[in-house]
């Protein structure tokens, strides 16, 4: 896969990669080998870590475990990284997800967006060129669904037009929203 890399002085917060060790639940012996692979020994939660370590386990974790566990990461992030204080419904989760991201990443370097844009009461369009892959991001948007979500609404309609994404070399994944 070709995608642009952040700059190798960009680091996570450790609070954020713990979401990749609890989702793998069964497999934590795995995850935590994927992560010493590249170089994330021990991890603890108020340290930072190399985002390109965190980005070449994803990969693997994508390659060798699946799309399915790379999902549940995503979902595992609302409850585990670093978000913005004052985020009282699924809207306003959206709009600070990128504050949040830049929250959980430091040093410098281009590590992309996720960029919202309401278009009506209950939808719009959010916009990953984040390097993170677009099932992770799938996951975050449905984790804050959940936890967010106005009384009424059952179920969040997520529509990815996977011509262009990422994953395809594409630089953004683009995902219409409907809940
Ligand atoms: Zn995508």
């Amino acid at each position: 896969m070709t995608r642009d890399t952040p700059s190798s002085q960009v680091e996570v917060y450790g609070r954020s990669v713990q979401a990749l060790v609890d989702a793998m639940e069964f497999l934590t012996l795995k995850a935590q080998r994927i992560l010493a692979s590249h170089g994330i020994k021990s991890l603890e939660p108020e340290k930072w870590y190399p985002m390109r370590g965190v980005l070449d386990s994803f990969d693997d974790i994508l390659k060798q475990v699946g799309p399915h566990t790379t999902r549940a990461i995503g979902l595992a992030i609302p409850r585990n990284a670093v978000f913005p204080a004052g985020i009282d419904s699924f809207e306003s989760a959206l709009l600070a997800l990128d504050q949040a991201y830049r929250l959980n990443h430091r040093g410098s370097g281009d590590i992309g967006s996720y960029r919202y844009q309401p278009t009506g009461e209950r939808t719009g369009l959010m916009v990953c060129d984040n390097p993170y892959p677009c099932e992770f991001d799938q996951g975050i948007i449905l984790a804050l669904y959940e936890r967010f979500k106005p009384r009424g609404s059952f179920v969040l309609h997520l529509a990815h037009d996977t011509s262009e994404c990422r994953a395809r070399g594409a630089i953004t994944c683009g995902y219409q929203l409907k809940w």
